[in-house]
This record gives C-alpha cells, structure tokens and sequence, in this order.
C-alpha cells in the first residue's frame, strides 16, 4: 500500500512540478507537505504574496498614475493592512484550488504531515494529529525549500521585529521600516513599503547591491530609490537591534549610527529546510546554509535514488527555474529522458520599479574579453511611455561586435519582468542586433524600446554589407 515509485517531499514549484510530470508518465506519486495547504513558500509567504502585495499596492496608492497626476496623488487615501490581506487571501485561495485540482486530475496523491528519512528508501511521516506512517519510493525527491535566516541577537517577536514570513500578518502599516538586508527580497519589501509612503531604511553590510546586475541598471534603480527618499545605508552592518521604550525599534550600525523605526524586517538570507529530514539516515549531508549538492544536470544527490530540486540546492532560488528542476528532477528518477532547458533563463526582481535581466551583463562581457556595442532605450522615448506618464525606465541590449548576437538584455522600469522575454527569445534563438532593427513592432507599445536600442546599437555597429 504505502511503496511509490517516486515520493515527493514538499509541494513548492519543485515539488508539484516534479510529482506531476512523474504522475503524467504513469508513475504512483506521493507528495509529502507539513504546511496547512499546499503550495510552498512560493504560493504561501513568498513569491505570490509578495507580488500581490505589490499589486495591491501599486493598485491602491495610483503610483503607475503619478507621472500624471503628481506623487501625492492615492486611489485611497487610507490604506490599511488589512486592504492589502484581503486581495491576498483571495489570490492564495484561487492558487491552491488550481493546484489541488492539478493534483486530482494527474492522480497525485497528498498527504499532509513532516517527512523525515528512515533509510534511502524510507521516509517516516508524522501528520498533524500525531499518527505516524512509514511510505517507501523506489525514488524520492528532496523538494523542501527554505525558510528565513533568524540569528539569534535578532530580537524577533512577530509584531515589530519581523521575517519575511511574518511581514505577511502584520495589523497596522508601520509609518518607518528598516529592512536588514539589501537581497531581492529585502529589496523588493523596502520599495513596495516606500510605495505605500512608509519611511523605508535599507541597510547592508556590502556597500553594493544586486551584484548579479548589470551595474548600470543598479546605478539607475538606485538614483530612483534615493529620488524619492528612501534611505540606503550599503556598507554599514546592523550590530544590535533593540526595541525602545516607547514601543519602537533602534538598530545601532558599526558606524555608531542609530536608526529609529516602528518596524524592522530582517531579510538577510534564507536557509534550506533540510534540519528535520535526519539527513544522515539517509547517508546524505547539507551544508553549513542547509543547503543540498546536487548533479546540476540530473539534480541527483550523492545518493543515486535520492534528488534534490528547488531552493533547497540553491542558486537561483527562483520559482521559475524550481518549476523546471523538479521537472528534470522527476524524469530521471523514473528513468524518462530530459532534455537540458535552454541556456538563458530571466532573472525577475519585482521591486518598485521592476527589474529583469538575462543573459551576460556588460561586467561580464568585459571579463571574457568579447568585443561588444550596447544599445540603449529609455521608456520615456516610446509613444507608450507618453500615454502612461512614465519619466523613468530603461532597456539595455548587449552585442556582440564579433557575431552580432545578443549577448544580454537588462531592464529596469514598469514591466520589464514581461518585457525580458522578448529578449530571452531572441538570445535563446541565437538571434543578432537585425532582428530588433527590421522586425515590427505593435505601436505604441513599450516592446518598441527594443528597437530603439537595437538601432542605437545597430548605428555604431554599422551595416552588414551584403555579399557580391
Ligand atoms: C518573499 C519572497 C519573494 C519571492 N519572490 C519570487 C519571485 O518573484 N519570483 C520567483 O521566481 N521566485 C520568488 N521567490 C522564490 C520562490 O518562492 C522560491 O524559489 C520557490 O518557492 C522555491 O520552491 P521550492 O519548490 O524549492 O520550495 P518551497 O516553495 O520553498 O516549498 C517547500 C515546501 O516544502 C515543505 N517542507 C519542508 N520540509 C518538509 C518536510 N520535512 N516534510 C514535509 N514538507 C516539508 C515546506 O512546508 C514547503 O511548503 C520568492 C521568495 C520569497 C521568500
């Protein structure tokens, strides 16, 4: 009754992802989740609620409407915490439904309860109400995520000194937030709070952020931020926080300054969710972040009927790129072929404003030594920009001299996350600077900001002269 062939332990995009595609190929599939629903981070603190947030947000404070209307301008003038919950709650109910539903219609079987190894092909499950069952697979999938990073000199108490899960619950907007921290998802919350008119602090240990980037997207992202206020302190380590009487909260930094706030994020890192999986049963180890080496190609595990996918291997960390390493995962377990997934994957940051990114930066064009022409766009060059008001927003596109091939695209600005894709096709197609100048483009869109940066690029690189 209980041997599977492939048992999936946590239903994040890895997982659910993983244990469909199994089941789609006739396999008997369990998946193991301990949280209340299933979904992962991804459905329940992470990416979907931070993205509603930020809609939601966006949506009620007018901000796509200031460039017209002005910065005072709100569609609400009082936004509370609980404006912002609701719209949550709505959108997490809508996707557990879908994914229960994916689940019933593949055959997927779930259950609810805290796995944790037996053996290689065992895994105990306790379930809520404490009963204890053992399910056996020929193949199991380590799909558990990770969980916020919570030192111990950080003063947590869910009320003002948060994680990120916590963030979720709050009952009032705080009128000043430090985020610690300056990662995506610090930096995602510190602008989406800035949106709202919270007085926001971003502090950092390194006096850089998104390193990852191209520097010349960070430079514009960072003068927008300052632009309206929010206060960076890069280079500076939060050596205490400690909540004052007076019911707020003070973070002295290693440069003797102290920063007063009515709430504190602390979003400095994430570690993999392996602590209770009594890994060494299994004959497996993660690292000192919790984290789990895999074979980057296959995504299995220094045990060969063990696989890891997701957060819980690490870099990206994406839902995205979790969806497809569970995918790849499930199908050499059941011995199915997998085909590796394209080179260039996008890197989304839903900060406010968005950036996106895929392929090479010009920092690391530089570094290989490859000749190369950039072209630039910004949004306010479109028709489209006029129509919304948009005074800010940029498109960078990476040539190369030698092939004429893009070799990256990076965009800061009001839908740059979708807008990427459109690069992404171009760089996987191994497409070159003449598909942006003489492909059309609808009018007026924003897309056309890659023409006006192909032909920027396009100008300096010069014309191919025909062949006699
Ligand atoms: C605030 C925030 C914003 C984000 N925004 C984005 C974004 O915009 N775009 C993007 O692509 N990514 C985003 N991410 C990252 C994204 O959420 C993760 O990449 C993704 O959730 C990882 O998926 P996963 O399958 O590895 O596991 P997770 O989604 O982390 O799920 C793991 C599941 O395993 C369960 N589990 C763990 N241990 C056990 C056990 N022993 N037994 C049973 N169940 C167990 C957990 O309860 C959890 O439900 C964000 C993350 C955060 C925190």
């Amino acid at each position: 009754m209980n041997q599977y062939d492939l048992v999936v332990v946590g239903s994040g995009p890895a997982g659910r992802r993983g244990a469909i595609q199994a089941a789609k190929l006739g396999k008997k599939v369990l998946v193991v989740e301990q949280g209340k629903r299933v979904g992962g981070v991804s459905v329940h603190t992470g990416t979907i609620p931070s993205k509603t947030l930020r809609e939601t947000a966006l949506n009620l404070t007018g901000w796509r409407e200031r460039g017209f209307y002005g910065r005072a301008y709100r569609v609400k003038q009082e936004i509370s915490a609980e404006d912002l919950r609701r719209r949550l709650l709505i959108t997490l109910d809508h996707e557990v439904e879908v994914l229960e539903h994916q689940f019933a219609r593949n055959r997927v079987q779930h259950i609810r309860g805290k796995a944790s190894f037996i053996d290689p092909q065992t895994l105990q499950i306790v379930k809520e109400d404490g009963e204890i069952i053992q399910v056996s697979a020929t193949s199991i999938l380590l799909a558990v995520g990770t969980k916020p990073f919570r030192p111990d000199y950080i003063p947590f108490d869910g009320k003002t000194v948060l994680d990120s899960d916590e963030l979720l619950e709050i009952e009032d907007l705080p009128r000043s937030l430090a985020v610690i921290g300056a990662g995506v998802i610090g930096i995602e919350y510190a602008t989406i709070f800035s949106a709202l008119d919270t007085q926001v602090t971003l502090i950092d240990p390194k006096s850089t952020m998104l390193d990852f980037i191209d520097k010349e997207i960070v430079e514009d992202f960072t003068y927008q931020l300052r632009d309206r206020n929010m206060k960076l302190h890069l280079g500076q380590k939060a050596d205490k926080v400690e909540r004052t009487p007076d019911g707020k909260c003070a973070i002295t930094l290693d440069s003797g300054r102290v920063i007063s706030c009515e709430m504190v994020l602390f979003a400095a890192g994430r570690m993999g969710a392996t602590d209770s999986l009594n890994l060494a049963a299994a004959g497996l180890e993660a690292d000192s972040r919790g984290r789990l080496s895999v074979n980057p190609e296959t995504f299995q595990t220094t045990v060969p009927n063990i696989y890891a996918a997701g957060d819980v291997v690490g870099f990206p960390s994406l839902a995205s790129t979790s969806m497809e390493q569970g995918r790849i995962a499930a199908r050499v377990a059941v011995g199915a072929i997998a085909k590796e997934p394209p080179k260039f994957f996008p890197y989304g940051i839903y900060a406010v404003p968005e950036i996106s990114t895929c392929g090479l930066t010009e920092e690391e064009v530089k570094e290989r030594g490859i000749p190369y022409e950039c072209g630039i766009a910004r949004f306010r060059e479109t028709s489209r920009g006029h129509i919304m008001g948009l005074d800010s927003g940029l498109l960078k596109l990476i040539f190369s001299l030698k092939t004429r091939r893009l070799l990256g695209v990076h965009i800061v600005g009001e839908g740059a996350t979708e807008l990427v894709h459109i690069g992404q096709a171009v760089l996987n197609l191994k497409g070159t600077v003449e598909y942006f100048v003489e492909n059309t483009f609808n009018y007026p869109t924003l897309a056309e900001a890659y023409k006006i940066a192909g032909l920027d690029a396009g100008n300096r690189m010069g014309e191919i002269t025909p062949k006699a």
